[in-house]
């Protein structure tokens, strides 16, 4: 039998997940920064939460979904993005409570799932960091929380960079520019993809984020929701764009621009990358406010912002930039064994010393000793213990420094009842030697 992952999915394989172990500290250590607190969340849930949240008419719900019947006739789906169930969950452990802080922020990584056709920063089970934040609605969270997003890609010393916002007003002030849009779209109905002419009375706002080349250039021209915005979501806008510029903050408006889940309302954004071979999925991290979703699950009224990025996006520009990644596993000792003898004294070494808080790996195959001082070389271990036979018989072990070339001998008693003494004292002279 010959298996193949399936079609969307990739291995990362151990030289990519320190990439990704680098990636995931930062933004966790940023995150903290930004006093974020992680919240984890099941990877499926209820099809209709995503129905519901995400919204009936968007691409996600209407065709990208990976959603089935359990063996209890349940209809399940795997989540498409985060931000439906970490609402969810706090309607259902009542996060809203007065024993907790307001507001709350909260983030999360992992894996989403979207059946999506495949290319590159495409996949069908991808990654995200996302953040959310419940229970207020001044502007000052909306900068807070993309400022965030912007800190946390020029972190990896991104430059090409663009923060692309615009607002899609209230509940209110939408309503109004429904009525605006069908009305410019109406005439064109025949000219409109099958997608959007399924839309325009559904969800008329949908047709502007709409794919389709023709759809496209006749909405080039449609009126913008930024002129129907009533003058809450003026002020809200004018309020935000205020600390962008106080905090030098460079942002663009865009004023058609959408987002492709339903539930959002006033500011929304994208985080965009200008690096020239990044090319057609251009768009790295995207989010707004969301005022009435938690309602609509079924919390009280709680306003609410937040945002998702694309893990696998984020490297893919990265490696574009060759960033350079710093080390994650390093490795201070490599014990080297001559003969098969030493294997049981090899393994009580390995151990003693693991256990004392150093980082190291030991010969297993048995190989020559200049092939298994060449992995110590590669790997760059700090120090190499040598147990030979000789060494066995006489209850010591060779230590060299791989920087300085000095090495010693240690007494295996000693090194055994103290380790602090004996280690430490050999460490600190064979490393000053070097110098
Ligand atoms: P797009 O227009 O590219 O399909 P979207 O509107 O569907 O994006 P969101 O739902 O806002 O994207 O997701 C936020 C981020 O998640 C995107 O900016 C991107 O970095 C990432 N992302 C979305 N879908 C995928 C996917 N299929 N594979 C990899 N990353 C993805
Ligand atoms: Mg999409």
């Amino acid at each position: 039998m010959n298996y193949q992952k399936l079609k969307g999915t990739v291995d990362i394989l151990p030289d990519e997940s320190e990439k990704w172990q680098v990636v995931e500290q930062q933004a966790r250590a940023i995150l903290s920064n930004y006093q974020f607190k992680e919240i984890r969340t099941p990877l499926f849930e209820k099809f209709d939460l995503f129905a519901r949240g995400v919204g009936e008419t968007s691409d996600i719900v209407s065709k990208e979904m990976y959603d089935f019947k359990d063996k209890g006739d349940r209809h399940i789906a795997l989540r498409p993005e985060g931000t439906a169930g970490v609402v969810r969950a706090y309607v259902e452990n009542k996060l809203y409570a007065p024993e907790y802080h307001k507001p709350m922020k909260l983030y999360y990584i992992g894996s989403m799932f979207r059946y999506e056709r495949p290319q590159s920063g495409r996949q069908r089970q991808f990654n995200q960091v996302g953040v959310e934040v419940f229970g207020s609605k001044n502007p000052a969270v909306d900068v807070e929380t993309m400022a965030l997003a912007m800190d946390l890609f020029k972190s990896f010393g991104i430059e090409d960079l663009k923060l692309v916002i615009n607002s899609l007003g209230d509940a209110e002030s939408r309503l109004k520019y429904r009525e605006a849009l069908i009305a410019y779209l109406e005439p064109h109905f025949d000219e409109l993809s099958n997608d959007s002419k399924e839309r325009l009375y559904k969800n008329p706002l949908r047709v502007l984020d709409s794919k389709d080349k023709k759809d496209k250039v006749l909405v080039a021209d449609a009126p913008s929701v930024l002129d129907f915005l009533n003058e809450k979501s003026k002020q809200h806008f004018e309020a935000v764009k205020e600390m962008l510029e106080d905090l030098s903050i460079p942002y663009e408006i865009d004023k058609n621009m959408v987002r492709g889940l339903d539930y959002y309302n006033d500011t929304i954004f994208e985080v965009m990358t200008t690096h020239p071979k990044f090319g057609a999925n251009a768009t790295i991290c995207a989010g707004g406010r969301y005022d009435s979703l938690v309602e609509e699950v079924g919390g009280p009224e709680t306003p609410a912002f937040g945002f998702g990025f694309g893990i696998e996006r984020l490297l893919i520009l990265l490696d574009f930039m060759n960033y350079n990644y710093p080390k994650v596993s390093t490795i201070d000792a490599y014990v080297v064994t001559i003969g098969e003898k030493v294997n049981k004294a090899a393994t009580k070494l390995t151990q003693y010393l693991r256990q004392n808080n150093l980082s190291v790996e030991r010969e297993f195959m048995n190989r020559k000793p200049g092939k298994q001082f060449k992995t110590a070389d590669k790997w760059d271990a700090e120090f190499v213990f040598t147990m030979g036979e000789d060494e066995l018989n006489e209850n010591r072990v060779t230590i060299k420094a791989l920087k300085s070339g000095q090495q010693t001998d240690i007494d295996l008693g000693e090194l055994y009842s103290n380790f602090e003494a004996t280690f430490k004292e050999v460490e600190s002279r064979l490393m000053k030697k070097g110098e």
